[in-house]
């Protein structure tokens, strides 16, 4: 292998046999052959018994990266675990295309979670809400006494918000606490605020607190990444006015929409999954959030800009943490932080909101020209021959010809198997 330079663009990694990979993201990430080592060993049974109750095993996915990633004008490999094929291949590709016209750039939100307190059995409503928020600065305080260390690293209660909701058992107070997390994902510190507050707002009102936790629509916690997607390479401005055809229907549509943003995830809760981070509590925001204006819409935006290149914007919430949870007791995870080389919560928001709108861009470009089972097929077909009995080469052979055949089915395999033996 040639002498490596620190760049995340390499053409066909996907080439590489998987010894050379490893020595690139070795390489490019600084790790040890001890760090290395663990993404081919299994995970402790001692610390899986330790995240979860009733452990029998782990379960294991396959850990790939998505490299040409050019992000906030640096470069990345993106650590991503999934069954999915085509999955790593289409955001690497779509972040070669972007990386022609600069990249991604982002925006990124303070990261501010939202806890809910949920008052009932008040007789006065609108008295009991100003008595709260009159005891602003004291509830405030009780909740940062609960997290010394939180506010020591600059986070803490920020800030009470009070809502009034009809509900079918009469009025209810919903107050919500805003809590600066900083590198955390948030839950446990919000949700342990919440139950420290819950018997000063009973004492403050003549109400009963019900429910004391977390909000997964974090969108006090946005991030925003933009890309501008090459015309020439996409194959010309007709190709840019398919994929902006094939983007309206998501617009305006929930049944594509759902799809257009289940294709998002894909990418994002890969590289989630890969961090240690919490994909359901991902998942659950990103559709809450789509769905804020009363109708569920796509989470991206394109347009065309003035030269006719593709203009691609994601926006949505990312509760994700560096520390806590599973983040830093997970040791693949943790080693998946350093393969990204990323300190801060903060950074690793931009790398999987980037990576969200790569994952987007290659999925309505590819169902903008080609279709999405061309890309598939290739991977599926080798699952394919192996479910049909394949073994070694055969595998190879078998999968090539039913992909050259446009035929990849069980049935066909089995018969060119046995045409082969
Ligand atoms: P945590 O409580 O394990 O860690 C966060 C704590 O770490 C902070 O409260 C702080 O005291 C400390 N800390 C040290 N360094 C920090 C830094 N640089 N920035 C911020 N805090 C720092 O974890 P968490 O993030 O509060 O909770 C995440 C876990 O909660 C996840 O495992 C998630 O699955 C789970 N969870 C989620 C939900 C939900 O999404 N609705 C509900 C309950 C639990």
């Amino acid at each position: 292998m040639k002498e490596l330079q620190k760049t995340s663009k390499i053409s066909g990694f996907y080439k590489l046999p998987m010894k050379e990979r490893i020595d690139y993201v070795k390489k490019f990430s600084n790790l040890t052959d001890d760090e290395i080592s663990v993404f081919s060993s299994t995970m402790d049974l001692e610390i899986a018994d330790r995240m979860i109750e009733n452990v029998i095993g782990t379960f294991e996915l396959p850990l790939a990266v998505a490299v040409n990633f050019h992000i906030n004008k640096k470069d990345y490999i993106i650590p991503m675990a999934t069954e999915e094929s085509s999955v790593v291949a289409a955001a690497s590709n779509a972040a070669k295309i972007a990386r022609i016209r600069g990249g991604f750039t982002t925006e990124v939100s303070e990261p501010q979670m939202i806890g809910q307190l949920q008052l009932l059995n008040v007789s006065d409503v609108a008295g009991a809400a100003k008595k709260i928020l009159d005891h602003k600065k004291q509830l405030l305080d009780l909740a940062n006494q609960q997290d010394k260390i939180l506010v020591d690293l600059g986070g803490g209660a920020r800030d009470l918000e009070v809502r009034i909701l009809d509900s079918p058992l009469g009025k209810m107070i919903v107050t919500h606490i805003i809590v600066d997390v900083r590198d955390a994902m948030g839950a446990n510190a919000v949700n342990t605020m919440c139950e420290a507050l819950a018997p000063m707002m009973e004492e403050l009102t003549d109400g009963k607190i019900r429910l004391k936790i977390l909000s997964n629509l974090a969108d006090k916690r946005l991030v925003r990444a933009k890309a501008v997607f090459d015309k020439e390479k996409m194959g010309g401005e007709k190709v840019v006015d398919a994929f902006l055809e094939s983007y309206t229907l998501a617009s305006i549509d929930p049944y594509r929409a759902a799809t257009h943003n289940k294709g998002i995830m894909n990418g994002i809760d890969a590289v989630i999954i890969a961090t240690g981070n919490d994909f359901r509590a991902i998942e659950s925001g990103a559709h809450a959030y789509a769905a804020r204006d009363g109708r569920y819409t796509s989470l991206t935006k394109y347009h065309k800009d003035k030269d006719g290149n593709l203009v691609g914007e994601i926006e949505l919430p990312l509760a994700i943490g560096i520390v806590g949870g599973a983040a830093n007791i997970h040791p693949k995870a943790r080693l998946c932080r350093k393969i990204l080389g990323i300190v801060t919560a903060k950074e690793l928001s931009e790398v999987v909101a980037s990576l969200g709108l790569a994952q987007n861009f290659a999925a309505v470009f590819a169902l903008s020209t080609v279709g999405i089972q061309k890309g598939h097929m290739s991977l599926h077909s080798k699952n394919i021959a192996v479910m049909a009995g394949a073994q070694g080469e055969e595998i190879e052979k078998v999968a090539d010809k039913l992909v050259k055949e446009g035929k990849v089915k069980l049935d066909r395999a089995k018969e060119i198997l046995e045409e082969i033996r």
